[in-house]
């Protein structure tokens, strides 16, 4: 008998519903997309610009600008147009913005109905013009803005909050047989957040949008959105992740992917296998670590190098590795699939590792083999 399969997932993807959001699907079988948001004032058409081209290069799949005031209203058509990724409008108690972004072209919009209820007639008109545009909405409630009528019911914001929030939210667009929705519960305590969304998933088939709100600095927020989003993505639930950072935007898309790449729900790209150093270290690992990955930050193919500071696990890994380093004595041995190829002095393992993983990458580019 041999060895039973290594499981290269961890659940079945929850069953939701499909919906388009430009050229993104979102739902269903679709990719686990990432998305990431501006913080430039919208309306500055050219940094809004720059920056969702940063956020395009850092592997961001959807981007969302903030819209409060007429003039960002008046930026979206020029910004849905001139964005090569799609472009979400975030929308908060003005109906007429909702009707600008439909009419600028954005890939969707994110609103609350219950926030405009109150104008009546407009959650009718809106599921109207987005029907007849096959516009999404995403409907996001918030622990931070949570309905005071379901804040008195249930005294906080729990996860039975959050969830009845967002159903009668959606029950008041599918009232007028709009149902291209999707659907976030964001709570900034992991396990507050997690019990919503599987209550939640449970509930209905919308496509979710997962985040941890205000999860905080990088370090802090990293962690809690690995956990949470991990959590939830194990069980299969999530369709799109956003993570939330007090940090440039694009670095929150870089967390958004290792962490979908951690659990092989996106294809890994570069990977660096490294040690932690220890006692037996011949070289500084954290040094070479670093230099290995900025030599070789932004390739495309899923390549696994390993930079290991001795020969007691140096040599498995490295062989294990497509390259890798094993250092010792001064020296490194550089292994090439599981093969030593050259022994070199420790001043040049970080360019002779750079030059073979270009070797490597050239030969999978030409092989087809891209992530
Ligand atoms: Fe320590 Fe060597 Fe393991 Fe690195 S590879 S952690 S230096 S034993």
């Amino acid at each position: 008998l041999g060895m039973p399969a290594v499981p290269t997932k961890l659940a079945d993807r929850r069953v939701s519903r499909k919906i388009q959001v430009g050229k993104v699907a979102v739902g269903g079988d679709s990719q686990i997309s990432v998305q990431s948001m501006t913080t430039t004032r919208t309306s500055d058409i050219g940094a809004t610009l720059q920056q969702i081209a940063e956020l395009t290069a850092s592997g961001c799949d959807i981007v969302r600008v903030a819209c409060p005031t007429q003039d960002d209203a008046d930026a979206l058509a020029v910004i849905a147009k001139k964005s090569q990724i799609p472009v979400i409008a975030d929308i908060h108690f003005q109906p007429k913005y909702v009707f600008a972004a439909i009419d600028a072209g954005c890939a969707a919009v994110r609103v609350n109905p219950g926030n405009i209820k109150q104008f009546d007639d407009k959650v009718k008109e809106i599921a109207k013009a987005a029907n007849e545009t096959r516009t999404p909405i995403r409907i996001g409630v918030n622990a931070g803005s949570l309905d005071a009528r379901l804040l008195k019911k249930y005294g906080k914001a729990t996860p039975e909050a959050l969830v009845e929030s967002a159903l009668w939210e959606a029950s008041l667009f599918e009232e007028h047989g709009f149902g291209d929705i999707k659907i976030s519960v964001k709570h900034n305590d992991p396990v507050v957040m997690v019990n919503a969304y599987r209550q939640l998933a449970a509930a209905c088939d919308y496509p979710l949008h997962l985040g941890v709100t205000e999860a905080g600095p990088a370090f802090q927020g990293t962690i809690k959105s690995a956990v949470a989003f991990g959590a939830l993505l194990s069980e299969g639930i999530g369709d799109t992740i956003r993570v939330s950072l007090s940090a440039p935007p694009a670095e929150e898309v870089k967390v958004g992917i290792q962490i979908l790449e951690s659990l092989n729900l996106k294809p890994r790209r570069l990977e660096i296998v490294s040690c932690p150093s220890c006692g037996r270290a011949q070289v500084d690992v954290y040094k070479l670590a670093e230099e290995v990955t900025a030599g070789l930050e932004g390739m495309e193919v899923p390549l696994r190098v390993a930079v290991m500071g001795c020969v007691v696990n140096g040599p498995g890994e490295a062989r294990e590795a497509d390259l890798g380093v094993a250092s010792g004595n001064g020296k490194g041995q550089i292994f090439v699939k599981g093969e030593v190829i050259k022994t070199v002095p420790e001043s040049k393992i970080v360019e002779t590792l750079i030059e073979e993983a270009m070797k490597i990458a050239a030969q999978m580019e030409a092989d087809g083999i891209t992530s």
